[in-house]
């Protein structure tokens, strides 16, 4: 198989994880016999001090003709601490969404066995769970008109969602449903939200094209709530933007840490590819951030984009194995971990690379 793949490393650690990431990929199609033809574009922060814009043309114009892109992260602590910065790394982020129509973020949360005692959650509690997250990725709050007024000292941001917008993304969480557990959980806050009231309503009229599979409607708190004391009872979960962002986060205390978590992001084009981690400023440059999301990201856009299941999980299984190994990366590691075994990037990128 011949296949252009974009990667857009972004800023931080953004740029030490994709290049395993891409490693990854490199050492599949040597395997496999495909071929995979590399771009580069840039995004973000680096895109900023390069060109003065998040998002420059040329990246979008290289996105949209690529058949995947591997992305890493975008952010600097600069814009952080400056909230009145007019330009800023994450408008290059939310450009690209928009742009590439990419309304579906997908979010599997699955626990390694190994990483069991990495969690701050009971191992007993955790063991089994195994969530696939749809966030809804270019509506919502992200999106709506925002602005000041009264002199700056009231602030607004218009939350607005349109019917075809949640029939699309609930589509796509039935047909996941259907070929996993048969089961979805629709997040939201119909009885505060009016955003939430027309979500709710057309997940309901959607569950009617898919009889089997069983749908509960569950509020954003309660939801919070539930995913910490028993996040077994869930199957694939579909959400708004914010609330997803925000349950995501929270759900990857599942998964032990951010720097195990992958997700795809897709539409009717090309997907993107990216570990749900930022830019992490406080390790950039000490080559010790986890770049497993990275690698499970690619085996992600080898499974959604390309169909190569196998490929995918032979990277899955190269990452298991070197868990099962013993070895981790600092934010993964724990007491009981023996310092010979705590590996930086791109030496644990070397481990699951022999596995492969
Ligand atoms: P973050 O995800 O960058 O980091 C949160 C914490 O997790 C940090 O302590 C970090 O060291 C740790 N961490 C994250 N990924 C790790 C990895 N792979 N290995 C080891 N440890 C890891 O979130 P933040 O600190 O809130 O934000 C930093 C910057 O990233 C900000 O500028 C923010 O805007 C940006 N950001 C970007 C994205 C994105 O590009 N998708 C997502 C979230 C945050």
């Amino acid at each position: 198989m011949k296949k252009n793949i974009l990667i857009v490393p972004g800023d931080g650690i953004g740029q030490e994880v994709t290049a395993v990431g891409k490693k990854v990929l490199d050492k599949i199609a040597a395997k496999y016999g495909h071929e995979f033809v590399y771009d580069e574009a840039l995004i973000g922060h680096a895109a900023i001090e390069a060109t003065g814009n998040p998002l420059p043309d040329e990246s979008l114009e290289k996105m949209k003709k690529s058949d995947a892109v591997l992305f890493g992260a975008v952010g600097h602590p600069k814009y952080d601490n400056d909230p009145s910065a007019k330009v800023r790394p994450e408008q290059g982020l939310l450009k690209m969404r928009k742009e590439l129509g990419l309304y579906a973020n997908l979010r599997p949360i699955k626990l390694f066995d190994e990483l069991l005692s990495a969690s701050s959650i009971k191992p007993e509690i955790l063991k089994g769970a195994d969530i696939l997250f749809f966030r809804e990725l270019t509506g919502d709050i992200y999106f709506g008109e925002k602005g000041r007024k009264d002199n700056g000292d009231t602030a607004y941001d218009i939350a607005q969602y349109s019917r075809y917008e949640v029939e699309r993304i609930a589509r796509k969480a039935f047909e996941a449903a259907r070929t996993r557990g048969k089961k979805l959980c629709s997040v939201d806050k119909a009885n505060v939200i009016e955003t939430s009231r027309l979500w709710r309503e057309v997940v309901q009229q959607v569950a009617k094209e898919y009889p089997d599979v069983q749908v509960e409607h569950q509020f954003v708190d309660a939801t919070a709530m539930l995913l910490i004391k028993d996040p077994k009872r869930f199957d694939v979960v579909v959400t708004a933007n914010l609330f997803g962002d925000i349950l995501t986060d929270e759900a990857s205390q599942i998964a032990g840490s951010m720097g195990m978590l992958a997700s795809a992001s897709i539409g009717d084009g090309t997907g993107v590819y990216e570990p749900i981690h930022g830019s992490a400023h406080d390790i950039t440059g000490k080559g010790i951030a986890n770049p497993m999301a990275s690698v499970l990201s690619a085996a992600l856009l080898l499974d959604i984009s390309f169909g190569l299941k196998k490929e995918s999980e032979d990277v899955i299984n190269a990452v298991d194995q070197v868990l099962k190994a013993g070895f981790r990366t600092g934010d993964i590691a724990d007491s009981t971990t023996p310092k010979e075994k705590i590996l930086g990037t791109d030496a644990i990128g070397l481990e699951i690379l022999s596995r492969i």
